[in-house]
């Protein structure tokens, strides 16, 4: 009798294996847990937050980005809006902190920016019921001192663009999901994915036996490519960010008002204390070969240091890298059935925006799911 219980309740439940516990592995498990038909487990060769993830900076650039219509403004807005609610819900369920900086984005825009752009920009989100503001420099200068005194340009703020801890984040939504039932299996690595028929397919790691389920969700990042090569030629190419945490004697400017500063494509992250991380380098790989140039890290520098003076009066106390999954050909994020296989899902391929579009990306693979 227990047996045919158990044999139906298997029957009932919808097996799913996701492979990856970055950012956007971590989010689609978490997503999916509250749902009981799902009995999920998550593979990841390293612990979580371990790959671009644990070098990112977590800066969520949706409505100050520039797209306002279509798939790529639909997840930014999409994303936003989750992470309003997201963060407050994974600290209750957790019972701890994550850190995220809820006073906005500042973007400072250079003589090649167009203005009549911006001004642009700022109508259409007025229209779409978001803010945004443009600041002239005595503005800016007044409400954050530690701006060089000699800008003399136009700054983008956006007060509901936030910034959130992406290992922190990560590991919330790790433990909220295990609360759900999630099952996760770190230091696990996945060889390959068969899937011979359309109801089923089986994930092979080195010395276990082999897994079968109902649906595999490939969110490996830059293991992707190779874990979909005999499935669908989906290329991704790493690209290398470099950044560093600078500690200073006292907060910069104003304590009461510190948000993202972002100019010439630096990010000014204040982090907690007297902290402020400073990055990221974009670095392609030359001749097939990626490492990191010390010169380009040099410039994110002195770019922070010009915009900010006083940070030159900083320690740096870490210095860090991560490489950044880009797909090759095709616009980012791939979010995706694979090839002519329904069961075998993809969510990778996030490149500068892996924390931003989490969000949105678990709510499309969950559309996935459900539509089967
Ligand atoms: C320096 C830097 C700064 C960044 N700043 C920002 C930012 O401010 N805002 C933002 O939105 N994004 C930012 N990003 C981008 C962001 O980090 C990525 O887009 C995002 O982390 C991608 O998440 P992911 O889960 O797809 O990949 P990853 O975090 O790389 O996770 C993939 C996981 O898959 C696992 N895996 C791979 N292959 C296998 C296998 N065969 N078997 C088992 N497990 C496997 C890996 O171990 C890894 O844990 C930044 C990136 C860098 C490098």
């Amino acid at each position: 009798m227990d047996k045919l219980i158990n044999f139906q309740l298997n029957k009932m439940s919808t097996s799913i294996s996701i492979i990856g516990c970055g950012i956007i592995g971590a989010t689609i498990a978490y997503e999916l847990s509250h749902l009981d038909k799902y009995t999920i487990d998550v593979y990841d060769r390293q612990q979580p937050a371990q790959a671009a993830t644990g070098a990112a900076l977590g800066v969520l650039m949706g409505i100050i980005s520039q797209k306002v219509k279509g798939r790529a403004w639909n997840l930014r807005k999409e994303s936003i809006t989750r992470y309003q609610s997201l963060i407050p819900e994974l600290e209750k369920i957790t019972k701890s902190k994550i850190p995220h900086n809820s006073q906005g984005i500042l973007k400072l825009l250079s003589s090649e920016d167009d203005l009549g752009k911006w001004a642009q920009l700022v109508t259409t989100r007025t229209e779409q019921e978001w803010q945004l503001e443009l600041w002239n420099a005595r503005k800016v200068i007044t409400q954050l001192p530690q701006i060089n005194s000699q800008f003399r340009g136009t700054a983008a703020y956006s007060p509901q663009d936030l910034q959130v801890d992406p290992v922190a984040l990560t590991n919330a939504l790790v433990a909220a999901a295990k609360l759900n039932g999630v099952n996760f299996h770190f230091d696990r690595s996945i060889e390959s994915i068969t899937a011979d028929n359309q109801h089923s397919c089986d994930i092979s790691t080195p010395d276990l036996p082999t897994v079968t389920s109902d649906w595999v969700i490939v969110a490996a990042g830059l293991g992707s490519t190779s874990l979909l090569s005999t499935h669908a030629p989906i290329e991704i190419q790493p690209v290398l960010g470099q950044a560093i945490q600078i500690r200073l004697p006292q907060l910069l400017g104003n304590p009461d008002f510190q948000p993202v500063i972002i100019s010439d494509d630096v990010n000014i992250v204040p982090c907690g204390k007297n902290d402020y991380w400073v990055g990221a380098t974009v670095e392609f790989p030359v001749d097939g070969v990626m490492t990191a140039q010390a010169e380009c890290l040099e410039r994110v520098k002195q770019i922070a240091i010009d915009l900010c003076p006083d940070l030159a009066k900083g320690e740096i106390v870490r210095t860090w890298q991560g490489l950044r999954p880009r797909p090759n050909h095709r616009p980012a994020p791939v979010i995706d059935r694979v090839g002519n296989n329904q069961r075998v899902l993809v969510a990778t391929g996030h490149y500068r925006n892996g924390i931003l579009l989490a969000p949105a990306t678990a709510r499309i693979i969950g559309d996935m799911l459900l539509a089967d």
